[in-house]
């Protein structure tokens, strides 16, 4: 075992784009466990868009020189409670450090199914596959047959939102993203009809001619020029389904998106925004729906995965440039299938 922990901090607040002077890795002796709690090892993280708007000064952001919080899985190693014994896997919020004393209300035991690796607990089972289901189900109520849109959709909710829409029987099933390459991985793997790279002109044009007839549903990860596009493609009864507004989290002083506001009105355009933490309670039912079809092979799993904790800062600020498809997780060195691992690791 080893017997330093790492842990990395904010160290200053950054304006428009961060880079890795805003971060330190800070080592310290390995904690112990409390009584009542339990020592994790973390074996996956995921850095996530929402830790760029953590990074801002405001309620609710990043304390400076603090270890950072974060999504992660790891193994129970030492426990001085009955409810966590060691060997068991689990979840909790105690990212961005290899090691984290965790209470069991910290905690969420992770079920085990089948042929289901540990990363998808944190891309389609987890919070990012969440977003996606409650974004159709609850929130644009997507019917068989309604034709969808989707932004940043090689990204980690882009990719269960697209999958997830196939087997709700989407209609035309149209995207962006920002490379043509993510494109093509789009249309060739994850079943989308036509994908623009947003790079490539106006969005307004790229996506009439991707969606020539319009669109019924709108799920938007990114906001600006995109959204007030798919505001004018919307049919009547059109929904939008506000996910996130990854292009304003590092330009803050771009001007927000104009739209014509009357064809809210005139096209009967429902607009609505929700944060995935006030669905928890439909974990099961994703579970219900989507374990089945990765056991099927009917839902695959969109993941870049990132060897090694030294690299989670890296990985975090290549997710904001645009360098992973699907959902991006570190994954400690110690859980890399032997098949994978280069000589000498
Ligand atoms: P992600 O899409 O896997 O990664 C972010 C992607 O955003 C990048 O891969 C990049 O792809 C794209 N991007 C970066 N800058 C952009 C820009 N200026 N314009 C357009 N695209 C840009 O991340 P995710 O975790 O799945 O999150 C996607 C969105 O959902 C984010 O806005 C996030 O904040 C939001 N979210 C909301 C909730 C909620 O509860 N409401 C929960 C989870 C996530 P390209 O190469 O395509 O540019």
């Amino acid at each position: 075992m080893n017997e330093t922990a790492l842990t990395v901090h904010q160290t200053a607040r950054p304006h428009g784009f961060p880079t890795a002077e805003h971060f330190a890795f800070v080592e310290s002796a390995l904690p112990g466990p409390v009584a009542g709690s339990a020592l994790v090892e973390n074996l996956y993280w995921s850095v996530d868009p929402y830790h760029r708007e953590m990074m801002d000064d405001g309620p609710g952001g990043f304390a400076l020189d603090a270890p950072l919080e974060g999504r992660a899985v790891g193994r129970v190693i030492a426990s001085r409670t009955p409810r966590l014994s060691e060997g068991e896997i689990v979840f909790h919020r105690q990212g961005w450090r290899t090691h984290a004393v965790v209470t069991p209300e910290e905690t969420r035991r992770l079920p085990r199914f089948d042929g289901v690796p540990l990363t998808a607990y944190l891309s389609v089972l987890g919070g990012t596959g969440l977003t996606a289901y409650v974004g159709l189900t609850r929130i644009a109520r997507l019917q068989p047959g309604d034709d969808l849109f989707v932004s940043a959709a090689a990204g980690g909710v882009g990719t269960a939102t697209g999958r997830f829409a196939g087997l709700l029987e989407v209609g035309r099933l149209v995207g962006s993203a920002g490379s043509a390459a993510k494109a093509d991985h789009l249309v060739r793997e994850v079943g989308y009809d036509a994908v623009f790279d947003y790079h490539d002109g106006p969005a307004a044009e790229l996506l009439g001619k991707a969606a020539p007839d319009g669109i019924d549903v709108f799920v938007d990860n990114v906001g600006g020029e995109q959204l007030a596009a798919a505001v004018g493609a919307l049919r009547e009864f059109g929904r939008v389904v506000r996910v996130g507004t990854i292009s304003q989290y590092n330009t803050p002083d771009a001007p927000p998106p104009r739209f014509d506001y009357a064809d809210i009105v005139e096209k009967s355009i429902r607009m609505e925004g929700f944060l995935v933490s006030n669905y928890r309670d439909l974990q099961e039912e994703l579970f219900e729906f989507a374990v089945p079809h990765l056991q099927s092979g009917r839902l695959a799993l969109d993941e870049t995965v990132v060897d090694g904790f030294e690299h989670v800062v890296d990985a975090f600020l290549g997710m904001l440039r645009g360098e992973n498809i699907g959902k991006i997780i570190v994954r400690d060195r110690t859980q890399v299938p032997v098949h994978e691992a280069p000589a000498g690791l």
